[in-house]
């Protein structure tokens, strides 16, 4: 089965921070394979910028030399290569001083799409959006996509608001979280929404909780400085798992539209009860017991002996509305666990009374749904163990992977970033999260926040290679449940 691209209009897309880890890891060669795939017009214009004063030569370079690096092991197209960098622009900028923004200027053309990605540190947001202002660089149809951390609490997210919103309409501005831009966290939605199969168990009185983890195997790396003062909840709950809990727990949007979308998001946030503090694991991960000295433990890689922030946090939340209440919400995501693996499982409850005796055992559908790796939808059913031993009850699961499922074509490992930016230039927000949803997100995380600070809460140790503490172990088990494994 071979998957249609259409290709989108022609657009300058400008990239600040076009020399950053981000741009040379994700956005330009995401932007490459789109390029192959045929999805850019031949009239598309890219122009990194930043402040380094570097040749176009010397840029294009680099790039080619990130394309390669990060190409995922696929055989990059010398020709295709040659002809996308043919195209590309730099420019010398200052976000905060007046420096190549005229020259910037003469390269934009008029009756195109303009996009302007903010590939940079969010205290530069409010200083680009004021100067391609002045400069006179944007238009109604202008587009501006921002990068996570989108504010570290509410107070600062309110701000970030404040100063795009003073330049731009909020149909202008794309907050990214690139897990919506997943192939699976859409086909969830197609999933829920495109059968009938479904809809009529997704509540409370037929599911029984549900489960969400997002598990690491890398540690903070060379992100020690900017992840001691950000941490799990920050980094990673407040964002990416918050996006996924909505669209699982989301009441049926009217359309498929970005309004209606977020809108229905929203109210999900808005409902999330606070969590209780015996509610909330924190962990740090330990050495590698192999290796200590190049994965050294979470406090020493982060040069704080005294750092109290967590690598690793298990919660349990409920959602107040009529299709949740009494419904458990487990999430959980750390560094340095035993595998890779992101997934969200609907873990459904047991027929309400056995024919078969307890003898044959009792079971449960789980609906899971895997990021990654191996994107795939998985329904586990309820089958007799094959065989003349009686009638005794198995597990099978009904296997969506995509790869299996449709073919290697079908299955086109579009990256989420480039999903999202071929979204951008679209002018597509359904996938980007909206200012009052991202704001109501932090209205929710900072109590639990300020509560570990008021009470100098300090993260529990746990294994590297491990599932995280034991205490997050028993946050399921004190309620009779378990987590699923973290398996590759
Ligand atoms: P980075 O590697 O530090 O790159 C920063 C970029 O901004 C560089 O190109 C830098 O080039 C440019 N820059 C810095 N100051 C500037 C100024 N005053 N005017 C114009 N350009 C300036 O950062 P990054 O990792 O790419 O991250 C960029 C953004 O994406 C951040 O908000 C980050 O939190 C977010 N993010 C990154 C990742 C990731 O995997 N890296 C993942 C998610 C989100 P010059 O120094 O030459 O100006």
């Amino acid at each position: 089965m071979v998957s249609r691209v259409i290709p989108v209009d022609p657009f300058d897309l400008v990239i600040f921070g076009g020399t950053g880890d981000l741009a040379r890891r994700k956005i330009l060669p995401g932007l490459f394979r789109r390029f192959c795939a045929g999805q850019m017009p031949p009239e598309a214009r890219i122009i990194g910028a930043a402040r380094a004063d570097i040749s176009e030569a010397d840029y294009r370079e680099m790039v080619g030399d990130a394309i390669e690096e990060f190409s995922d092991g696929a055989v990059v197209d010398q020709d295709h290569l040659a002809a996308f960098l043919a195209d590309l622009t730099y420019v010398a900028i200052d976000a905060k001083g007046e420096n190549g923004w005229r020259e910037l200027a003469g390269h934009m053309r008029r009756d195109v799409v303009r996009a302007f990605y903010f590939s940079v540190a969010p205290g530069l947001f409010g200083d680009l959006a004021e100067r391609l202002n002045n400069h006179g660089l944007t238009d109604e149809k202008s587009r501006i996509v921002v990068e996570k951390p989108f504010g570290r609490d509410l107070a600062t997210a309110q701000q970030l608001n404040r100063d795009l919103a003073a330049f731009f309409d909020e149909t202008q501005i794309y907050r990214i979280d690139h897990y919506l831009g997943k192939e699976t966290v859409q086909n969830l939605m197609a999933v829920r929404f495109g059968n009938v199969l479904f809809e009529p168990l997704w509540n409370s009185q037929f599911v029984d909780h549900i489960q969400i983890t997002v598990a690491e195997t890398v540690g903070v790396g060379g992100r020690g400085e900017y992840y001691d003062k950000s941490g799990a909840m920050r980094d990673m709950v407040q964002n990416h798992l918050m996006q996924l809990l909505c669209l699982i727990a989301m009441e049926p949007p009217a359309r498929f539209d970005p309004d209606a979308v977020r809108d229905e998001k929203l109210k999900v946030i808005r409902a999330l009860e606070p969590v209780e503090p015996h509610h909330i694991v924190r962990g740090q991960y330990g050495a590698d017991t192999e290796d200590p000295i190049a994965h050294p433990d979470y406090r020493t890689a982060v040069a704080d002996l005294k750092s109290a922030t967590e690598s690793f946090i298990a919660l349990k939340t409920h959602i107040a509305n009529w299709r949740w209440a009494g419904t458990p919400f487990y999430l959980r995501t750390g560094k340095r666990l035993v595998a890779r693996s992101s997934e969200i499982s609907i873990v459904f409850k047991e027929t309400p009374h056995s024919i078969f005796g307890e003898e044959a055992g009792r079971h449960r559908n789980v609906l899971s749904i895997r990021l990654q790796p191996n994107e795939g939808i998985k329904l586990g059913v309820t089958i007799k163990e094959p065989g003349p031993g009686g009638m005794r009850l198995m597990d099978v699961p009904l296997d969506m992977t995509f790869a299996d499922a449709l073919g290697e074509e079908g299955a086109e490992n579009v990256d989420a970033y480039e999903r999202l930016i071929m979204d951008v230039i679209r002018g597509n927000q359904t996938l980007f999260m909206r200012g009052d949803e991202v704001e109501a997100a932090w209205a929710w995380t900072d109590p639990i926040i300020k509560g570990w600070q008021q009470r100098n809460d300090v993260p529990k140790p746990y294994d590297s290679h491990s599932a995280g503490p034991d205490a997050a172990t028993q946050l399921m088990r004190r309620d009779g449940r378990e987590w699923r494994e973290v398996a590759l």
